[in-house]
C-alpha cells in the first residue's frame, strides 16, 4: 500500500519518532552529537526486538570475560591513536587463536577516504596475515558498534564473533538501527557480545565531541570578532577600495562611499529620464 493512501486511523498507528532526539537548526553539522545527547543511548523499546541474540558480557565464562576485556582494551588503544590525530576515536582489533592479527583505527579524514574505518583496516590486515579473505575462527573487537559498511564487510568475511563496546545510535548495524551481522537472510551470521567496557568506549567519544564543540565555538567567536572589527574599519555605508585610503580609483581625495555614489547615479538617471519625458 502506498503511504499517501493511508487512512487517518492507519496514520495514527504509525510509530512515533523518538521524542528524545534533539532537533537542530538546518545547516548545523548533523554528524555531531548535541551537548545533551548521550552517544550510547538506550535502544528504544520498540527496537529491542531487533536484537535477536546480542549477548550480555556477563553471560560469557569468566575466562572469556577476561579475554574480552583484554582485547577491548587493545581496541581502545587503537581509538586513542585516532584521537591523537584529531579523528573520531574508534578502534578495532581482530583476534585469532589468542593472537591479535589485525589492528585498525579511524583515519577517515586523514586518508580522505570513506573506507578508512577501524574495522575495515583491521579486516584488511587480518586477511593479509591469514592469507585468506575468510576470517573464520576470528573475533573482532570494536569500540563502537559497526556501521552498515563495516557490518557488511564482517558478514562477507564470515567472522565468527563481534564484540562491541558502545552502541551507535546514528549508524549501528549490530542491533541498534539494523542487525546486519545477524540477518537470517544472509549466508552468514556472527555472534554478538555488546556492552564490553561500554563506559570507557563512550567516554572517549564524548571527550572528543566535547573538545570539538569547544573548538568550534571558539572559532565561531573569533570569526565574529574579526567581522565586527572589519565593519568598524570600513567607512560609513560602504567599501573603500583596498590600498587607496583617502582616495578613489584615480587617487583623488574626494572619496565617495559606494552607497552614496549609487544614490547619485540613480537620482541622475531618473533626472535624465524625466528630462526626456
Ligand atoms: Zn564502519
Amino acid at each position: 500500500m502506498e503511504l499517501n493512501a493511508l487512512s487517518p486511523e492507519q496514520e495514527q498507528a504509525l510509530p512515533v519518532p523518538d521524542q528524545n532526539l534533539t532537533l537542530r537548526p538546518s545547516g548545523e553539522d548533523k554528524s555531531l552529537p548535541s551537548a545533551g545527547q548521550d552517544l550510547a543511548v538506550q535502544i528504544p523499546e520498540q527496537d529491542a526486538e531487533r536484537q535477536p541474540s546480542a549477548q550480555d558480557p556477563a553471560s560469557q565464562t569468566p575466562e572469556q570475560q577476561k579475554l574480552d576485556l583484554k582485547y577491548m582494551k587493545a581496541a581502545l588503544k587503537q581509538a586513542e591513536k585516532a584521537l591523537a590525530i584529531g579523528e573520531v576515536p574508534i578502534g578495532a582489533v581482530i583476534v585469532y587463536e589468542g593472537k591479535i592479527i589485525g589492528r585498525g583505527y579511524n583515519r577517515r579524514n586523514t586518508d580522505h577516504t570513506t573506507l578508512a574505518h577501524a574495522e575495515i583496516t583491521a579486516i584488511r590486515k587480518a586477511c593479509k596475515k591469514m592469507g585468506d579473505w575468510r576470517l573464520e575462527g576470528c573475533t573482532l573487537y570494536c569500540t563502537l558498534e559497526p556501521c552498515p559498511m563495516c557490518a557488511g564487510a564482517l558478514v562477507q568475511s564470515r567472522i565468527d564473533r563481534v564484540v562491541i563496546g558502545a552502541a551507535s545510535p546514528k549508524s549501528g548495524c549490530g542491533g541498534t538501527l539494523l542487525n546486519i551481522l545477524q540477518n537470517e537472510d544472509f549466508n552468514h551470521q556472527a555472534e554478538i557480545t555488546a556492552g564490553v567496557m561500554q563506559e570507557a568506549c563512550t567516554e572517549i567519544l564524548q571527550r572528543f565531541f566535547k573538545a570539538l564543540r569547544v573548538r568550534n565555538k571558539a572559532e565561531k567567536k573569533a570569526r565574529r570578532a574579526a567581522e565586527t572589527a572589519m565593519t568598524r574599519e570600513a567607512p560609513e555605508g560602504g567599501c573603500r577600495p583596498r590600498g587607496r585610503k583617502g582616495g578613489n580609483r584615480n587617487g583623488s581625495k574626494n572619496y565617495r562611499p559606494y552607497r552614496s555614489f549609487m544614490s547619485v547615479g540613480i537620482t541622475g538617471r531618473s533626472f535624465r529620464l524625466t528630462g526626456h519625458v
